[in-house]
C-alpha cells in the first residue's frame, strides 16, 4: 500500500465542492477587514476601493468566458444563477412580450434547473424535459423536434455533474440562435475545466458557482448577453444593484474570490485539463487492472477531464462508502427528503435501480496528486473485494 505517503481521508469529490485556493484566500482576506466599505456606497473612498475591486473581478469573470464586463452579474452561486435565467427571462417574455410560451430543457439538469422549469409550468409555461442518449448527451434531432416557433428558452447544462458528459453547446446555440430561442446554460462544472466562449456557442445566459472553480461558497454568476439583448425578470426587489437584474449588496470578499479563481483558471485551464486526464487515466487503467465487472457511466470521450463515473457489478455503493470512509467519493443516489433514491441522471441514461446503486462518482481535482490516485485504486480493490464477498454470504 502507498498509504504512508499521504494524509487521509483522501478527497476525491470535487463536483461536490472544491477548496479555496491559496492564492484565492490571499485575494480576499483585507476584504473581509480593513477594506469593508459597502462597494455601492461610493460617496467616500471606502465604498470606492471596494467598488473598483468589484470591477476588476468583473473582469477576469468576463475575460474567462468571452464576456463583456457589463455582461457580469453576480448571484449567491449557481443555483441563484439558475433560477434567475429561467424564471427571469420566462417571466420577461410573459410580462413585456407574451408570445413565446415553451421552455425546453433536459431530463438529466441539475435539480435547481428542472424544479426551476417545474416552477414554470405552474406559471402556466409549456415545458418539455427531452430524454438524453445511453451516453448522456442530448439528442439533437429530438431537440430539433422540441424546438419550435413557440419556444422561448432552451436550458441545456454545459457539463453534468455527476456523469461528467459535456453537451454540444455550439450545435445547440446555433439552433437557438437562428430560431430567435434563448439559450441558457448551467456551466456550474464546465467553466474553469473546459474552454466555455458565450460567443462561439452564441449562450444568452450562463451560470458559474464559486466554490466549483477553487473560489469561495456563496458567490456566482449569471452571464447576460448584451447584443442582442437577453432580459430578465429580477427574482428579488431592492436596490436595484447589478443593472437591477439582481438587487443585494455585492458580497466583495467572495467576489474578488471569484474573479481571482477565474483568473486562476484562464491561467492554468489547458496544463490543469491535462494533468488532470492523466491522473484520471492512471485511476482507470489501475481500476480495470485490478477489478472486474466495472463499467462507465457516460460518454467516453466528451466528458469533463476530472470525472470519473462507474459502476461495479454486484455492489452496493453506499454499503462501500461505509466500509471506506478513507476515501471521499460519491455514490449514484440521492438523498431527498430522507429517502435514498437512486440519481436521475443515471436512470435518465437507462441504469437499472441496482446499477445506480452500484455507481460511484469520483472527482479529481487541482490538489489530486499521483499518490492519492495510487492509493484509491488499492483501496477501492479492496473495499470492492469486502463488499462483494459480503454480498455472496448474504
Ligand atoms: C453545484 C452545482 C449547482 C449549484 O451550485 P451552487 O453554487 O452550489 O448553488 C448547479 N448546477 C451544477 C451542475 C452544479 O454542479
Amino acid at each position: 500500500m502507498t498509504r504512508a505517503n499521504i494524509k487521509t481521508p483522501v478527497y476525491l469529490d470535487y463536483h461536490a465542492s472544491t477548496p479555496v485556493d491559496p492564492r484565492v484566500m490571499d485575494a480576499m482576506l483585507p476584504w473581509f477587514t480593513e477594506k469593508f466599505g459597502n462597494p455601492h456606497s461610493t460617496g467616500h473612498g471606502f465604498g470606492r476601493e471596494a467598488a473598483e475591486a468589484i470591477e476588476i473581478a468583473r473582469g477576469q469573470v468576463a475575460s474567462l468566458i468571452g464576456a463583456d464586463p457589463r455582461e457580469i452579474i453576480f448571484t449567491s452561486g449557481a443555483t441563484e444563477s439558475n433560477n434567475l435565467a429561467i424564471k427571469g427571462a420566462a417571466r420577461f417574455e410573459r410580462k413585456h412580450r407574451d408570445r413565446r410560451n415553451k421552455i425546453v430543457s433536459l431530463v438529466s439538469e441539475h435539480k435547481c434547473v428542472i424544479e426551476s422549469v417545474k416552477d414554470m409550468a405552474q406559471e402556466g409555461f409549456e415545458t418539455v424535459m427531452l430524454p438524453v442518449l445511453s451516453s448522456g448527451k442530448v439528442d439533437l434531432a429530438e431537440l430539433d423536434r422540441a424546438v419550435d416557433d413557440n419556444t422561448l428558452l432552451v436550458s441545456i447544462m454545459t457539463a453534468n455533474n455527476e456523469i461528467g458528459v459535456v453537451q454540444p453547446v455550439e450545435e445547440i446555440g446555433a439552433m437557438t440562435r437562428e430560431r430567435g430561442v434563448l439559450f441558457h446554460s448551467d456551466g456550474a462544472q464546465a467553466v474553469a475545466k473546459i474552454p466555455v466562449d458565450v460567443e462561439r456557442a452564441k449562450l444568452d445566459l450562463l451560470s458559474i458557482s464559486g466554490h466549483k472553480i477553487y473560489g469561495p461558497k456563496g458567490i456566482g454568476v449569471l452571464y447576460v448577453r448584451r447584443r442582442p439583448r437577453t432580459r430578465v425578470e429580477p427574482l428579488f426587489s431592492g436596490g436595484g444593484q447589478e443593472r437591477t437584474i439582481r438587487s443585494g449588496t455585492l458580497p466583495t470578499p467572495l467576489v474578488i474570490g471569484l474573479g481571482e479563481a477565474c483568473a486562476m483558471a484562464q491561467e492554468y485551464l489547458a496544463e490543469e485539463a491535462g494533468t488532470m486526464r492523466i491522473l484520471r487515466d492512471r485511476l482507470l487503467k489501475g481500476v480495470h487492472e485490478r477489478i472486474a465487472g466495472v463499467a462507465l457511466n457516460g460518454d467516453e470521450e466528451d466528458r469533463l477531464p476530472g470525472n470519473i463515473s462507474m459502476r461495479f457489478s454486484g455492489v452496493d455503493a453506499l454499503q462501500m462508502i461505509e466500509i471506506a470512509p478513507d476515501l471521499a467519493f460519491s455514490t449514484g443516489s440521492a438523498c431527498t427528503s430522507d429517502v435514498v433514491e437512486p440519481s436521475h441522471v443515471l436512470r435518465a441514461i437507462g441504469l437499472s435501480d441496482e446499477e445506480a446503486g452500484s455507481s460511484i462518482r469520483i472527482g479529481l481535482g487541482r490538489f489530486t496528486t499521483a499518490d492519492e490516485v495510487d492509493f484509491a485504486v488499492d483501496y477501492l480493490a479492496e473495499a470492492i473485494g469486502r463488499c462483494r464477498a459480503n454480498g455472496s454470504a448474504a
